[in-house]
């Protein structure tokens, strides 16, 4: 009730005093009442400013980036492999225009978009995880990786199925909504396939007991996750987490996989495909794999079904090794100059000492992925000395490199 004498205060929109408002809000210079803080809300909301707002960030992923997009941020990590980097360029690309299209559009016309979790099939090594980490690193989404080898080890498989989505959302920092648009890599696979194609002779619980229980998140359904992982804490309460939108990649190496396909191919015996069927790429048979591999392979048919999207890597060459040594944005070597650049220290490679690394790795039969050992192998001590040395440039000269990797090669 005003008194006599003091000025009422008035909400600068309406003008009405703070006599007949629910709430009046103080601002720099004046008021605003709560019912036009409401209408305001109101408006913007219709006006979409409000609501392009908050889907601007991740909800419109695919608006920012289409699959060319996406394929050329792969480039700068991920070194060849081209087949690959485009199917799943097409598949992100596609998922994320489908969680919008589903969730955001509501479409009235009863087209559902399914969901694409992709297979990606390539021996050991050859940048399979990389790819997957690449492309959450892109789209700023929550990544997680899980073997699915550990799945097969635990009694309990069921729980921990589950709890691999607990590392989701704790790369989500348990923001629900945020990790039911992630990603989650599943290697290995191959190591939870069943042993024979055929269940009725061969049945391999352990591995088919694992792949139902994954089934139930590919399918995309509401799972049950414990916040801390699990068995150990059986009193806490479960975080309801929907998998319907989180993107499942899967990698393995289905070691023997060529031999199936082969004989899918009929190559292997001798005339009959060939007669048949002309320009089959016998050394590279891995690019015509296909869902009916899969299954002979030992996987079920519904996780077969739920991962529509099947692709290969490539086996890595000596060229390739020479160009992830160097090329990709956050090479090794470009690593170890950074490193050494920060203690005011020039890196020099003097000629052959990557070749030296990339044969060393190719010997030793590591791969890709040994590129960094040897690395440190060779830097070890100079990255101990250096920074003390006062010197301005460290050469790695091809004597130098031999000298350090003595043991291996
Ligand atoms: P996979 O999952 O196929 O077994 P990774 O993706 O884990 O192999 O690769 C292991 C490491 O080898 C990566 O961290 C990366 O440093 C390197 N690497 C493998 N393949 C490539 C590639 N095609 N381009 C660039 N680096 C690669």
């Amino acid at each position: 009730m005003a008194q006599k004498g003091k000025t009422q205060n008035h909400c600068m929109f309406c003008g009405r005093s703070e006599r007949d408002v629910p709430f009046l809000l103080q601002g720099i210079d004046g008021f605003i009442c709560s019912d036009c803080v409401e209408l305001a809300h109101d408006y913007l909301k219709d006006s979409k400013i409000l609501s392009s707002k908050s889907s601007s960030s991740d909800e419109r992923i695919e608006d920012k980036n289409k699959p060319a997009d996406i394929k050329a941020f792969l480039d700068e990590y991920v070194i060849g492999q081209d087949r690959a980097k485009k199917m799943l360029s097409v598949a992100v690309y596609n998922h994320y225009k489908r969680i919008n299209h589903n969730l955001v559009d509501k479409p009235d016309d009863g087209v559902e978009l399914e969901k694409s979790n992709i297979l990606l099939v390539g021996p050991t090594g050859t940048g399979k995880t990389l790819l997957a980490k690449t492309i959450a690193k892109m789209l700023g989404v929550p990544f997680t990786i899980v073997d699915a080898t550990v799945l097969t080890e635990a009694g309990y498989v069921g729980e921990d199925v589950e709890s691999l989505l607990t590392r989701l959302l704790e790369e989500a920092d348990f923001d629900v909504a945020k990790a039911e648009r992630g990603i989650v890599f599943i290697d290995e696979l191959d190591k939870i396939a069943r042993k024979s194609d055929n269940p009725s002779i061969t049945r391999d619980v352990s591995g088919e007991g694992v792949q139902q229980a994954l089934l139930k998140l590919l399918e995309g359904n509401v799972v049950n996750v414990p916040p801390k992982g699990g068995r150990k804490h059986p009193e806490q309460e479960f975080i309801h987490v929907n998998t319907q939108n989180i993107l499942f990649i899967c990698g393995g190496a289905f070691e023997g996989i060529e031999r199936r396909i082969a004989q899918r191919l009929n190559t292997q015996v001798i005339g009959f495909g060939a007669t048949r069927k002309q320009k089959i790429d016998k050394e590279n048979l891995l690019r015509y794999v296909d869902a009916q591999d899969m299954r002979a392979y030992g996987l079920i048919p519904e996780i077969i079904g739920r991962l529509p999207v099947i692709t290969y890597l490539d086996a890595l060459d000596r060229d390739a090794l020479l160009r992830i040594l160097t090329e990709p944005k956050n090479a090794v070597l470009k690593q170890y100059a950074k490193l050494f650049e920060m203690d005011g220290i020039t890196l020099k490679i003097a000629p052959g000492v990557k070749e030296l690394i990339v044969d060393t790795a190719i010997k030793n039969k590591l791969g890709a992925r040994g590129l960094r050992s040897i690395c440190e192998q060779i830097f070890d001590d100079a990255m101990f000395d250096a920074p003390s040395s006062g010197k301005k440039t460290f050469t790695v000269t091809l004597a130098y490199a031999k000298e350090k990797l003595a043991d291996q090669i």
